[in-house]
């Protein structure tokens, strides 16, 4: 294990918010022979399970050792990574901001240049239910309009933040008049608009719990706004009713429901040949696509699609 150590030793791990820098400052250049003895000596399980996983980087260069560092998503509110990462519900699973994302037997999406992972010996992996995480959380689609996960807490940010939510009063029922008949006191025919005015925080777990038990308590207060609300942000929303805004979160995520797993290489290796997204938190040798042929024979190898 000298080898290994060494090269973390030498690893800069420059920490910046932005996945593309902070996936540079993360990697150590290798040469061929550099890759071919690091891979005897801590990839031994590879060796025995050469799995296809890919990835799509923007690199120039063909042998890449990664350590992952903490990202954060470039184009999306990153609550679901949060929620992943801090919940009870997901324990055991790698953690997605500190984590190199694959593709398991399949073409990756993203990058300019396609590499194969090889992970260190021992390397833990979270499987989606699909190619994508977006598209893997089938439960939470069918109890909600068919929304992808970063649809669904798109919508939530929306109803919270400063667009107004109309409901029916219920001091009047809808009529605008009281019981005298004169104007209902409490709204403006029948309706009354609400503004969360509120910005959920997506770096920060207890905060975000917080945040939704204030909503919660704001629901509460009245049963017709809590329904309207509901309506507005599920499909099935009955299912949940007497449940907090969190624990609906938490149950819509929930990985035994969506059918995500742990998985180690070797299962991964005997998987089914679906194209599935995978995530791991372990140090990997990546492999530029064009020059694989020649080290997986040096290797004596052959990958299985
Ligand atoms: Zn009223």
């Amino acid at each position: 294990m000298k080898k290994y150590k060494s090269y973390l030793e030498s690893l800069v791990t420059n920490r910046k918010n932005k996945t593309i820098e902070s996936f540079k400052s993360s990697q150590k250049i290798l040469t061929l022979d550099e890759t071919v003895d690091f891979i005897k000596e801590n990839c031994k399980e590879f060796l025995k399970y050469p799995v296809k996983i890919k990835r799509g980087i923007y690199n120039d260069n063909d042998y890449l050792y990664i350590e992952p560092v903490e990202r954060h998503s470039l184009e999306n509110l990153d609550f679901y990574n949060l929620i992943i990462d801090n919940d009870p519900s997901w324990e055991g699973y790698p953690k997605r901001l500190k984590s190199l994302c694959c593709i398991l037997k399949g073409k990756p999406n993203l990058g300019n240049k396609f590499y194969y992972v090889i992970p260190v010996d021992g390397s833990k992996w979270g499987l989606c239910t699909g190619s994508d995480l977006f598209v893997s959380f089938n439960y939470l689609e069918k109890n909600t309009n068919n929304l992808y996960i970063n649809e669904f807490f798109d919508i939530l940010n929306i109803i919270i933040s400063d667009n107004y939510l109309e409901y029916i009063c219920d001091k009047c029922n809808g009529t605008g008049k009281n019981d005298l008949g004169e104007e209902c006191e409490y709204c403006q025919n029948g309706t009354i608009d609400f503004q969360f005015n509120m910005k959920l925080d997506d770096t920060n777990y207890d905060i975000f719990k917080k945040q939704l038990d204030k909503i919660d308590s704001i629901l509460n207060k009245n049963p017709r706004f809590r329904t309207t609300f509901m309506t507005e942000l599920f499909k099935f929303y009955y299912i949940y009713d007497n449940d907090t805004l969190f624990n609906m979160i938490i149950d819509l995520m929930n990985p035994i429901k969506n059918n995500f797993k742990i998985q180690t290489l070797k299962k991964l290796y005997n998987s089914s040949k679906y194209r599935k997204e995978i995530w791991t938190e372990s140090p990997c040798i990546l492999i530029y696509d064009e020059v694989s042929e020649d080290i997986f024979n040096k290797l004596n190898i052959q990958i299985r699609e």
